[in-house]
């Protein structure tokens, strides 16, 4: 298939565009590079600059390459800055999806792969998180991610249209060979945060609760290789080129680890005792988000490679080593 990626110059984005090069998919890349690097896209690959919000210049786009398929990842995805900038939130996430999929209706694109999150479920009262849970998301990204995912079971039904929903938990790790990773501006992953501690760039890791209930009193998360994230995109794209119909997959490794255990493993990867600074709780943050995958693994037979935390963490550190200052040389 043609295959557009909105997105496909930030971080799980550029990945799945790597990952899909070595696919028979012909990629086109779509990004207004306010958050997105040129340089996480190879030169192979054609990438043009624009925005989702401008649906006239997104129907020439899918019409001109003949695209049969959108992975769409272009979004505003900071817990904290949703909370402060919700307007902008709802413009990028909520109408630029909107917008998208006014474009793809009338180039007649019915094919849709979408970049959501575990945020969708909120405090989930048990874990493993499956599909089936209660979404009721307690940040505005969570909630914006919800409306689209509304948004495409209503087109589904009435439209044209066939989707994954793909709910991420913790993305984390680089591509092998160090070339493409995490570079966000500003930083407020862990994994990332740790290891430019581990690198001298910062004084401490802040640690944020250490009250949470939970065997250390710190959060629990379940943290997923981003080149697996990549691969479960490729999965899903032959999904629906088969026509199997619309459907939404959790996307986590199923294994949690608590943020000491994190900072334990970073240690030993990196052989740096690098400094901790306790802090209280950061708001939103629920105590434990652990996925059960079993429906993608299931139905799309999507196994995970590369998500246990030791390799996740030394991926992530030779991006690190490699590029301290991210894109930016
Ligand atoms: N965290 C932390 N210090 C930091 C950044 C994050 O203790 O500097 C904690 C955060 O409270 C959460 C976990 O690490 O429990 C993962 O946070 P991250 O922002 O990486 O991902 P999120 O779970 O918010 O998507």
């Amino acid at each position: 298939m043609n295959v557009l990626v909105a997105g496909g110059a930030g971080y799980i984005g550029s990945h799945t565009v790597a990952a899909l090069e070595k696919t028979a998919h012909k990629v086109v890349v779509f990004d207004n590079l306010v958050k997105g690097h040129v340089e996480a896209v190879s030169e192979q690959v054609l990438l043009i600059e624009g925005d989702l919000l401008d649906a006239d210049f997104l129907k020439h786009v899918l019409v001109t390459y003949e695209i049969d398929a959108v992975v769409h990842f272009a979004a505003s995805s900071l817990v904290g800055e949703s909370m402060e900038r919700p307007e902008e939130y709802y413009r990028n996430n909520v109408l630029g999806t909107f917008s998208l999929l006014g474009a793809m209706k009338s180039a007649g694109v019915d094919k849709l792969v979408f970049s959501s999150t575990a945020a969708v479920y909120g405090e989930p009262a048990s874990w493993p998180i499956e599909e089936t849970f209660p979404t009721t998301p307690t940040n505005v990204y969570g909630r914006t991610k919800l409306a689209v995912e509304g948004m495409l079971a209503d087109y589904a039904r009435a439209y044209d249209l066939q989707y994954v929903s793909l709910r991420y938990f913790n993305a984390a790790g680089a591509a092998e060979g160090g070339n493409i990773g995490e570079d966000h501006a500003p930083e407020t992953h862990l994994i990332p945060l740790v290891l430019k501690t581990a690198l001298g760039q910062r004084k401490a890791v802040q640690l944020f609760g250490t009250d949470y209930p939970t065997e250390d009193g710190t959060c629990i998360r379940d943290y997923v290789h981003v080149d697996d994230l990549a691969a479960a995109h490729v999965l899903a794209l032959d999904h629906l080129a088969k026509d199997g119909g619309s459907r939404v997959f959790n996307l986590g490794s199923e294994k949690g680890f608590s943020v000491r255990e994190v900072i334990e493993t970073a240690k030993r990867v990196t052989g740096v005792d690098f400094a901790v600074e306790e802090r209280p709780r950061r708001a939103g943050d629920p105590a434990v988000l652990v996925a059960s995958s079993a429906a993608i693994r299931r139905e799309l037979g999507w196994q995970p490679q590369k998500s246990d935390l030791e390799t996740i963490i030394a991926s992530a550190w030779a991006w690190h080593q490699k590029h301290p200052n991210g894109y930016a040389e």
